[in-house]
C-alpha cells in the first residue's frame, strides 16, 4: 500500500510574520519591510514572553542560592546550555560557554588561548571576508606577541582563493580564524575542507560562526573546528547573549578570561583555584534573562525546520539577484557559488547611506556602510554597499517593494 505523506513543502510565512509583534509597525506612514536581518532579526513573541516571564515569577541570581527561586532560574539558564549542545551536535555541556556575543567568544580565546599558545614569528591565518570582530582581536595578539597575521584573499566573486589558503598554511601556522558566512556578501565558506587542511598543518581553527548558525545546520563534532562562536540576536533571540563552543581538552588548558563570581572553586589571598568547565570562562552574574530566553528562539527555529526556512531564504535570495540585476547601474557584490540570504549592492552615481535614506521614507530598513568588514570594502575599491538580508518572515512582496524603492532611487539620485 502507498502512503503518501502531506507534509508541507513551503512555509505558512503569513502565520509566522503573525508571530512578530514589531512587523504590525508602520515607519513613515508604511508597514515595516524588515531586511536588516544580517546585523539583527527581530524577536517572536514567545520570546519576549520568556523573558517577561522571568522577570515575573523566578528572577534571582544563579548557582550561589539555595531558594527556590534561585534554583528554579538556575535550572532554567542551565536548561538553555544542554539545548545549545544539542543545536550545533557538541560533545558535552561544558563545552558551551555563554558570553555576551560573538565579538566576546572571539575575544575570550585571543586573550586566553592566545596569549598561552602564540609566540613571536608564529602565524595566525584570517581571510579578506572577515568582521572587524574575527580581524582586531588577531591583530592586537599579533602586535603583542611579534606575531604575524596572514589574509587568505577572494576571488571577485567574493570566494576566497583556497589555493592561496593551501600555500600559507605550514609548521609555523597555530591559528586559523575563519568565518562560515560573509555578512557583507553571504559567501557561506567550505569551512569543514579548510578545517582538515590546518589540523594537518598542527594548526587549532576557529570558525565565526555570527551569520551562518541561524541558516545551515550546525554540527561542530562533525565540522571538528576547535572553537565555533555566534549570538543569540541573529538566531531570533535577545541581544547580550553568545556562545563559544570550544573542545573539552582546549578550554581546559586555557587560562581564565575574567575573574571573580562562579568562575573559582576556592579563593585565598595567596591562591585561587578555578571552577570546572563551564563556570571557569563564565565570570560575574551572567546575562539570565536572555540566556533563559535564547533556549525559546532556538526551538521557534527548530519547530519550523532550518531546512525549511532556508529553502524560503534560498527562494527570496534568487528573486531579488534576479530583480535587483534588472535595475540599471546597480551592481551587486558578492556573487559566491555558494551564497545564502544576503543581498549586496551598489548603484552607480549613489552613495549607499542616500539609498539607505530613501529606502528608510518607504519603511524599508537594509544596512549600508561597510558592514564592519572595511578590509573587504577595500578589496572591491568601494566606501560600503547597501545590503538586503533575509529571515524566515520576509516575502517576495517586501523584495517587490524594495525594488520598486530602489528604481525611485535611482531616479531622485542619478
Ligand atoms: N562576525 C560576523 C560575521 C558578524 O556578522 C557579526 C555581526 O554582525 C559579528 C561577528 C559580531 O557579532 P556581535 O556583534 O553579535 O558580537
Amino acid at each position: 500500500m502507498n502512503i503518501s505523506l502531506t507534509i508541507p513543502k513551503t512555509l505558512d510565512v503569513t502565520a509566522i510574520r503573525k508571530e512578530f509583534p514589531i512587523l504590525n509597525r508602520e515607519i513613515k506612514g508604511r508597514p515595516l519591510i524588515y531586511l536588516d536581518n544580517a546585523a539583527t532579526t527581530q524577536k517572536p513573541q514567545q520570546v519576549i514572553d520568556a523573558i517577561v516571564h522571568y522577570y515575573t515569577n523566578y528572577n534571582a541570581n544563579i548557582h550561589r542560592g539555595i531558594h527556590t527561586l534561585a534554583e528554579e532560574a538556575t535550572a532554567d539558564f542551565e536548561q538553555t546550555r544542554d539545548v545549545v549542545k544539542t543545536f550545533i551536535g557538541a560533545g558535552s555541556r561544558e563545552e558551551i560557554i555563554f558570553t555576551k556575543g560573538t565579538t566576546e567568544s572571539i575575544n575570550l580565546v585571543a586573550y586566553t588561548w592566545g596569549r598561552k599558545n602564540i609566540r613571536a614569528g608564529d602565524e595566525i591565518i584570517i581571510s579578506n571576508m572577515e568582521h572587524h570582530s574575527n580581524i582586531v582581536p588577531w591583530q592586537i595578539l599579533c602586535e603583542e606577541k611579534e606575531a604575524i597575521l596572514k589574509v587568505i584573499p577572494i576571488n571577485d566573486a567574493g570566494e576566497l582563493i583556497l589555493d592561496e589558503y593551501e600555500k600559507m598554511l605550514g609548521s609555523k601556522t597555530k591559528l586559523v580564524s575563519i568565518v562560515h558566512v560573509s555578512n557583507a556578501l553571504g559567501t557561506v565558506n567550505p569551512v569543514k575542507q579548510m578545517i582538515t587542511r590546518a589540523h594537518e598543518a598542527g594548526a587549532v581553527v576557529m570558525v565565526d560562526g555570527a551569520q551562518s548558525a541561524v541558516h545551515l545546520d550546525i554540527d561542530v563534532s562533525d565540522m571538528d573546528c576547535d572553537f565555533f562562536a555566534f549570538s543569540a540576536h541573529k538566531l531570533y533571540g535577545p541581544t547580550g547573549v553568545g556562545v563559544l563552543y570550544g573542545k573539552k581538552e582546549l578550554l581546559e588548558s586555557m587560562p581564565p578570561f575574567q575573574g571573580g563570581g562562579e568562575m573559582i572553586k576556592e579563593v585565598t589571598f595567596n591562591k585561587t583555584t578555578f571552577n570546572d568547565l563551564p563556570y571557569k570562562f563564565e565570570a560575574g552574574t551572567p546575562n539570565i534573562a536572555d540566556v533563559i530566553a535564547f533556549k525559546t528562539a532556538i526551538r521557534f527555529i527548530e519547530s519550523i525546520g532550518k531546512e525549511k526556512i532556508r529553502e524560503h531564504e534560498k527562494e527570496l535570495l534568487e528573486y531579488a539577484h534576479q530583480e535587483l540585476e534588472k535595475i540599471p547601474g546597480l551592481h551587486i557584490i558578492g556573487k559566491a557559488r555558494d551564497k545564502i540570504s544576503v543581498v549586496s549592492f551598489i548603484i552607480e552615481k549613489a552613495h549607499p547611506q542616500d539609498i539607505g535614506i530613501l529606502l528608510d521614507n518607504r519603511g524599508i530598513a537594509v544596512r549600508t556602510g561597510h558592514h564592519c568588514a572595511q578590509p573587504l570594502m577595500d578589496r572591491f575599491s568601494i566606501p560600503g554597499t547597501a545590503r538586503a538580508s533575509f529571515a524566515v518572515y520576509n516575502t517576495k512582496d517586501e523584495l517587490d517593494e524594495l525594488v520598486n524603492g530602489l528604481k525611485r532611487a535611482v531616479k531622485i539620485l542619478a
